[in-house]
């Protein structure tokens, strides 16, 4: 999350994490979505059950191509006729195609596609109070990531793991990009087992 108001990616548990943060789900505004795995978007339907029976202010999200069809699904399957029924009325969102670059509830972002998988990957970078945060999701370490990352105020990416992780950043790949952009402050997350070196803690608050 940055500044209250914009979410990257909505893995689990989302809605009690804010909670124990002190934040209100209702000040989310917009939702950057990097790609449609689980691990970064079954956070979201508790949070939009928030966002229908809770706190009714309007809600951006931005994702890949199909990010609609997609969301809407998983809202359908969550709650099966309900959701049409009675939910979906009340839900204030709006879903918008990730372009290259762009402006969406106020937030300037530039996008950079990613290697991750069957589907890619969409890297945003997001200017907030005159700062670029660069935020991967799941990539493998290759020339696009170094793009995003450029000359960012901060850089979180992930490092999957130790080794050959199959579609992700391994630990040693991250430390090596660190290493290639000095001026960037880095922060792993999306580290499967064990610990490494620059890891994100829960809930870990940072003033940049
Ligand atoms: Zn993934
Ligand atoms: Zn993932």
């Amino acid at each position: 999350m940055v500044d209250g108001r914009v979410l990257l990616d909505g893995g689990a548990p989302l809605l009690p994490h804010m909670h124990r943060l002190g934040v209100d789900p209702g000040d989310i505004e917009v939702v950057f979505l990097t790609h449609f795995h689980g691990d970064h978007t079954l956070g979201l339907p508790p949070f939009v059950l928030h966002r229908v029976f809770v706190d009714r202010r309007p809600i951006t999200f931005v994702g890949p191509s199909g990010v609609e069809d997609y969301l809407e699904k998983l809202w359908e399957v969550s709650w099966g006729p309900d959701w049409k029924r009675v939910m979906r009325p009340q839900f204030k969102a709006r879903y918008v195609t990730a372009r290259p670059s762009g402006t969406v509830a106020g937030v300037r972002y530039e996008t950079v596609r990613l290697d991750h998988g069957t589907m890619g990957g969409t890297g945003y970078r997001i200017h907030v109070n005159g700062k670029v945060v660069a935020y991967s999701g799941d990539t493998e370490p290759t020339a696009p990531l170094d793009k995003l990352v450029d000359h960012a105020d901060v850089a979180i990416v992930e490092a999957t793991g130790p080794g050959d992780v199959f579609s992700h950043m391994s630990w040693e790949a991250a430390a090596k990009l660190k290493r290639r952009h000095p001026g960037t402050r880095f922060f792993f997350n999306h580290v499967y087992s064990g610990t490494v070196s620059g890891a994100v803690k829960d809930l870990q608050v940072i003033e940049v």
